[in-house]
């Protein structure tokens, strides 16, 4: 027997109670992996509380993020014992996912453990520390070096962006963060790396089709008209990772950027990026991340409090990272 949080749809509402499931209620996979920690991020909380659109098929187990230990494996890659971290695929969503003191995995989705990290510490990272490292990785590739000029980092206070700040400064980029908290987290972001912090206000005026030239390449988490902005100030040759829409979905441009300057605009999608691409971005994650970053804000919770830590996340009163130890 073991204990899971498990959605529900009743009359088309959602409910989440805790349960004993057995092995046998487990869905057929190649890998069972005892979960050591998941974490709770804002898509987790509106598939909890049934706010967004985000599980598929009912019962769901929630969690897109975990870590746990190989309990048993059909996979000639894994063996009993092997600790190994999961994030996205669809996992939690149309997959059971990582709220369960077991789950049950394909090995393709799985990544070894890097060494140097511990399971805590890949959740306080999670799938918006991963997609951080996917953006600043996005940046090197695209020629982008500490001596090009000034990154940029947008929604730099959320979990993508703050980790974002972190790589970089680590890299030896100068940073500039947009915030729209600077009196709540102006310090937090100064210890992180960046050199500057501006007011998100300044990016929230409509663009012109091109601006005075001041960004080498920019992490953008935020979309919409920041974005738009954003293009309009790259450099010559510039480059943005762009993999949020925290300002919106749409983006007010035009092609000038493109065609004019040679800004590249680069697409950056965690949930279903390529098993060799992961498992190196989490090896670099395990490289670069110093240890100041673990102790900024993290709560630690056990699986009965998720439900009311679900509701907070959606309401936007949650700081720092959740994770629930199981
Ligand atoms: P968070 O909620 O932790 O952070 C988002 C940040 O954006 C906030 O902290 C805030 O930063 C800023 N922000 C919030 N609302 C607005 C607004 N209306 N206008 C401008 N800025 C705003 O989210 P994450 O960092 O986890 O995720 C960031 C985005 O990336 C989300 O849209 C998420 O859906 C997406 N995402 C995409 C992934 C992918 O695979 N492409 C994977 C993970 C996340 P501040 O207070 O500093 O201004």
């Amino acid at each position: 027997m073991f204990k899971a949080l498990v959605l529900d749809q009743v009359e088309k509402q959602t409910t989440s109670s805790i349960r004993q499931l057995n092995d046998a209620d487990l869905p057929e996979s190649d890998v069972i992996v005892n979960v050591d920690y998941s974490s709770l991020n804002y898509k987790d909380g509106l598939a909890i509380t049934g706010k967004g659109k985000i599980v598929r098929n009912f019962p769901m187990v929630p969690g897109i993020d975990l870590t746990g230990t190989v309990e048993q494996s059909h996979d000639p890659r894994y063996a009993a014992g092997d600790k190994v971290v999961l994030t996205g695929w669809g996992v939690g969503e149309g997959h059971w996912g990582g709220m369960a003191e077991k789950a049950s995995l394909k090995a393709d989705w799985l990544v070894p453990l890097p060494e140097g990290l511990s399971g805590k510490q890949a959740m306080m990272v999670g799938t918006a520390g991963f997609t951080a490292m996917l953006c600043v990785q996005a940046l090197v590739d695209a020629g982008i070096t500490p001596e090009s000029g000034e990154i940029l980092v947008t929604g730099a206070s959320g979990g993508v962006g703050s980790v974002a700040v972190t790589l970089l400064a680590k890299l030896g980029y100068k940073v500039a963060a947009v915030t729209g908290r600077i009196e709540q987290n102006g310090t937090l972001l100064t210890e992180l790396g960046a050199s500057r912090i501006i007011d998100r206000s300044e990016f929230e005026e409509p663009a012109r089709a091109l601006e005075k030239q001041i960004w080498a390449g920019a992490v953008d988490t935020v979309g919409s008209k920041v974005l738009a902005k954003v293009l309009a100030q790259m450099d010559y040759n510039g480059a943005v990772a762009a993999c949020g829409l925290a300002g919106g979905f749409d983006l007010p441009t035009t092609v000038m950027p493109f065609i004019l300057r040679n800004v590249s605009l680069l697409g950056i999608d965690s949930v279903s990026c390529p098993s060799a691409k992961r498992i190196k971005a989490w090896q670099r994650l395990a490289e670069l991340l110093p240890d100041s970053y673990y102790q900024q804000a993290c709560t630690e919770v056990e699986l009965e409090q998720v439900a009311e830590y679900a509701e907070a996340i959606t309401n936007g009163q949650v700081t720092g990272r959740v994770v629930i130890k199981l």
